[in-house]
């Protein structure tokens, strides 16, 4: 294990400061690789908890709050230059904590955690509100305009698989309208977050402003925080079970929340689609970051024509995938995130067994050598031949694997693609235009990636339909959440 990384306890940061706090608590933090210790991180208490939150009301009531916009959205591309700055240092502690490549996080973790701080920043200096004109019987009328109000103190609540990404995701427009966080990191990857409150202090960012509290879910930092009745807002990013029991905690003191949880994501391969571009655009939605991806594919349609040529290249192409440490030359497959995530995908390559299905690819433990056994590996797997109603076919996994399944027409594939309580993303490979069309409108996802995968464009709506979330963030949709418009009636 690098050195640079090991040995690095984790503080909470509150009130711009580091600290382990009172609880007396600590746990490991252990890397995916190959098990070693990486560091102690220190578990926020009540107490803390309180105390971060206590900090980000005074800043909002405060210097962060009397802030003039363009002042705070400078400060905020400041942030994002300062990150660009010490990219080596994200990216190592990104590495360590996931085990991923990182050729996959130098060219999407670290500069599109950057990015958000930037995009948001200036989304915020360009959204005009509305303004009408009221007629009124004296005939003076009056003038209604609206304006933009932070909510004050935001929970942002995160996921292991995308760290400081889907963190500032919610951090950069949370602080760009004028509020103020308390960020938990996930319990498996504590570092960049904590490492964040660093660049905080160095570029002047108000103390108070950016807090991390260290912990788990129940019982613990997570829910301490849901549950804190100086929380205003709270945006999570997780499992749809986790999201429930956030909601239920959101319900007390009707804070407003947004949810941005699991999906079981569908591809549709049409046979007029290209295919050296179906293939390659399958290989990332289904092994990118060992299939812990959000919008990553678990279920593959093929249409019955190109059905065995597809899966046998996609065999091929998943054969040559490079399983291995993060520095290492070629790799691009790393370990799952955790011990207990791997027994929880190792569960699904025994069911897909048990629920009949014909193992392509894959389907064990890979033998990675002495110096890498203690990690948390599986091999990227393939399955064919399953029932639409089995598990493997409707759970998700979030692991590097997929089932696929041949369909015979447009009508069944949009059949078999809306046929899951979840509704994140669906990929679509074809070169018809008007069937493009006509199935953007029918699949029901948040969104649609038509001949591509993982395209974004943050000015976009992001998220969930079904069970996989409410609300939508990116661009203007961030603010609604961020921010509370008020109507302003002026009698004239
Ligand atoms: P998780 O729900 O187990 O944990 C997410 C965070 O919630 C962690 O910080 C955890 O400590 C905290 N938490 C857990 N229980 C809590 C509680 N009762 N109260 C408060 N906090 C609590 O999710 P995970 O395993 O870290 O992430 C994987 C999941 O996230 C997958 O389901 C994936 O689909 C989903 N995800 C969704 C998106 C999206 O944009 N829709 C993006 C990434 C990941």
């Amino acid at each position: 294990m690098d050195a640079k990384v090991v040995g690095v306890d984790r503080l909470n940061f509150i009130d711009g400061r580091f600290t382990p706090g009172s609880s007396g608590r600590t746990f490991e933090n252990i890397s995916p690789v190959d098990g070693a210790f990486l560091g102690q991180i220190y578990e926020a208490g009540k107490a803390e908890v309180a105390a971060a939150v206590e900090a980000a009301r005074s800043a909002v009531a405060g210097p962060w709050g009397d802030m003039a916009l363009a002042d705070r959205c400078d400060l905020l591309h400041k942030v994002a230059d300062r990150i660009i700055e010490r990219f080596d240092e994200f990216l190592d502690a990104e590495c360590a904590d996931t085990g991923k490549p990182r050729s996959l996080a130098s060219h999407i973790d670290i500069p599109r955690g950057a990015a958000n701080f930037k995009v948001f920043a200036d989304v915020v200096k360009n959204v005009p509100t509305e303004a009408f004109h009221l007629d009124t019987p004296d005939g003076a009328g009056a003038h209604n305009y609206a304006v933009r109000a932070p909510k004050g103190v935001v929970a942002v609540i995160c996921p292991w698989n995308l760290p400081l990404l889907l963190m500032t995701w919610k951090v950069g427009p949370a602080l760009a309208c004028g509020n103020a966080v308390v960020v938990k990191p996930s319990e498996e990857t504590p570092s960049t977050a904590t490492l964040l409150g660093d660049v905080m202090n160095e570029v002047g960012i108000p103390k108070g402003v950016y807090n991390v509290v260290h912990g788990f879910g129940p019982d613990s930092a997570g829910q301490y925080l849901t549950q804190h009745p100086g929380v205003d807002a709270i945006t999570f990013t997780g499992e749809t079970t986790t999201g429930e029991a956030i909601m239920r905690e959101a319900s007390v003191g009707v804070r407003d929340i947004s949810l941005e949880l699991g999906g079981k994501n569908p591809a549709l391969v049409f046979a007029d689609c290209d295919l050296d571009k179906a293939i390659e655009g399958t290989m990332r939605s289904v092994f990118a970051n060992c299939g812990q991806v959000c919008l990553g594919t678990e279920r593959v349609y093929v249409e019955r024509p190109i059905f065995d040529e597809f899966v046998s290249r996609l065999k091929e192409e998943a054969e040559k995938l490079k399983l291995g440490r993060p520095g290492d030359e070629g790799v691009n497959l790393g370990p799952l995130i955790s011990a207990e995530h791997q027994q929880k995908v190792l569960s699904y390559y025994a069911k897909a067994v048990e629920e009949g299905a014909t193992v392509v690819t894959g389907g064990s433990v890979p033998d990675m050598g002495a110096d890498l056994a203690g990690g948390h590996w599986v091999s990227p797997t393939i399955w064919t031949g399953l029932a639409d109603d089995a598990a493997v076919v409707r759970e998700e996994i979030f692991g590097p694997c997929c089932h696929i399944r041949p369909f015979d027409t447009e009508e069944e594939a949009v059949m078999l693609a809306n046929d899951t309580p979840y509704g994140l993303a669906a990929a679509i490979w074809t070169e018809n235009a008007s069937r493009m069309h006509r199935l953007g409108r029918k699949i029901e996802a948040g969104i649609q990636w038509m001949n591509c995968w993982f395209l974004r464009d943050l000015r976009t709506p992001f998220g969930g339909s079904k069970q996989s979330g409410i609300g939508r963030e990116g661009g203007v949709h961030s603010l609604e959440f961020y921010t509370e418009l008020r109507n302003i009636c002026v009698k004239l």
